[in-house]
Parts: C-alpha cells; structure tokens; sequence
C-alpha cells in the first residue's frame, strides 16, 4: 500500500513527438490516479533541425488547442497545463522554445544535445549512442571527461542565461553510459563536475527535477539525477519537482512512490507541484518525520 502520493506530472510526451498515444488519454490516467494537476511538455518544435523526436512547428497550434479543450473538459476533475520542454542550443546560447511563451503556462529546459561542426547538426547525448560516440570523437578528441565537463557547463549557461520552470534531467549524460562504458560516476572528476553544476542552480534558483524516465524506459538504473546530486540537492535546499518524463499514459506514476522515498532519505524538504496556477509545496507524510 502506497504511504504517501505525489499527485502530479508536469513532464508529459505524446503523439506529437517521440511519446505515445493521444493528449487525452494521459488527462483520463492522470484523472485514474487520482492526479490533481497534469502539465504536458512537448519537445519544442526547431525549425533549423526538424527532428523526428520533436514536435513539429505545424503542430504547436493542434496541441495548443487541445490542451485548451482539455483544461475545459476536465476542469472539474483535475488541473491541465501547457509546457514545453525547450532546448538549450550551445551554438547561439538561445533556449529554442521561448518564443511560444506567451502561449504557455510553464517551462522545462533542457541539455539534449551538443552542436556538431563537421555535420553542422545538433546530435543527442541521449539518442543513438553513436551520436553520443561522435560528439566524443570529434567535438572532445575522444576525451571523455572534457565531454563531461562541456555538458555541466552547458547547463550551467542554461541557468545564468535563461528563466524557466524546471530543469530536466540534469545528469542526462549518464543515459547512454551502461556498464560505465565511458566514466564511473563515482570518480572524483565527476562528482566535482556534476556537483558544481548544482551550486550553480542553488544561486540562481533553479527547480530541479527528479525524473524517472529513464528508469520506466529501461535506459538507466536510476533516476536522475543521481544519489549524491539529489543528496547535495537536498543540502542546498533547491526546490525540487518530481517527474515522470512519460511518453506512455501506463507511466504518468512509474516509480513515483520509490523515488518520493528516495528524495526523503536524501533529505529534501522543499519537493514543489503546479496547484492553481503556481509551484507550490508539496506537503509530504514525512515534512514531520
Ligand atoms: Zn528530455
Ligand atoms: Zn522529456
């Protein structure tokens, strides 16, 4: 038996990118779980690199209408959100995304992906692992921890440069890292890395979220980000969101309960959800442990 919920996500794909299924049935399930708030978060549509793994500019109008109609239907039954989950592009330093923001209630930013010069292309970290092992090789001249350190400080110039909601997946560099193919996050280098990147949200006030989606697709062994980052997470006090980055309905909850023990054995106190219109505290059974 559950000891305690968390009644929300806020990180929600569908059928527009690279999720499943229609708007709707995420606010059926949602409503099923007994969910009082659902924000959904497409990839933002990028014209210059219309990748298949986002939505497509064509379509920001069909999911803005639908997630309107959707707020309308169900309004008595639970609280329905327009995001974006935004790129950070480290070529112009712009968060692709902001410029649907007059349309939106809230925002996540993320680090999907690095530009590669040879191919004048943006190529994932968390994607092909061969686009993983290319940025290595051309970018890094196969230095792995040069790689490692780009990503942190790419996320660091998200935060100084750009006001959102949420930042994603904030050790997303770890997803394509099975069997510590490239690094061990236990090292020294990377612990100071991953850390500092973290000191850097604290200043600036940044909402980090706690996201299992890596865990209910099978790509990771953890959320992210990882114990020790949710531990100093916890220590600065960063408020935090708990997410399930669903691209099914089935996942809208996946390892919510576990992970909700996770961040209280870390020690986090300041967990937040979207309640009427704001980021608002999320009362835990253990506020009082
Ligand atoms: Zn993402
Ligand atoms: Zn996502």
């Amino acid at each position: 038996m559950r000891s305690f919920t968390y009644p929300s996500n806020c990180h929600t794909h569908c059928y527009l990118d690279d999720g499943q299924e229609s708007l709707e049935s995420y606010a059926v399930k949602a409503i099923s779980l007994g969910f009082t708030s659902l924000g959904y978060s497409c990839h933002t549509p990028l014209n210059s690199q219309p990748d298949e793994w986002r939505m497509q500019a064509e379509d920001f109008s069909i999911y803005i209408d639908e997630v309107t109609r959707l707020k309308n239907v169900y309004c008595s039954k639970i609280e329905i959100y327009a995001g974006l989950e935004m790129d950070y592009l480290d070529d112009s330093g712009l968060l692709a995304g902001m410029e649907y923001a007059e349309f939106l209630d809230f925002s996540i930013a993320s680090v999907h992906g690095m530009y590669h010069k040879p191919s004048g292309t943006y190529l994932t970290i968390d994607g092909p692992v061969e686009e993983f092992e290319t940025l290595l090789r051309d970018n890094f001249s196969g230095d792995i921890r040069k790689m490692v350190s780009c990503y942190f400080d790419l996320q660091k110039s998200l935060i100084r440069n750009h006001t959102f909601d949420v930042l994603a997946h904030c050790d997303l560099i770890k997803k394509r890292n099975i069997n510590n193919r490239f690094f061990n996050q236990n090292d020294a280098w990377y612990r100071d890395l991953s850390l500092s990147m973290l000191d850097e949200a604290e200043k600036a006030g940044t909402r980090i979220e706690v996201n299992t989606g890596g865990l209910s697709r099978g790509a990771t062994s953890e959320v992210y980000p990882n114990k020790l980052m949710l531990k100093k997470c916890a220590e600065l006090g960063i408020p935090m969101v708990l997410s399930a980055d669903a691209h099914n309905p089935e996942h809208l909850d996946f390892y919510f309960t576990e992970a909700l023990e996770e961040m209280k054995n870390a020690g986090c106190r300041n967990i937040q959800y979207l309640a009427a219109g704001k980021w608002d505290r999320f009362h835990t059974s253990f506020d009082s442990d």
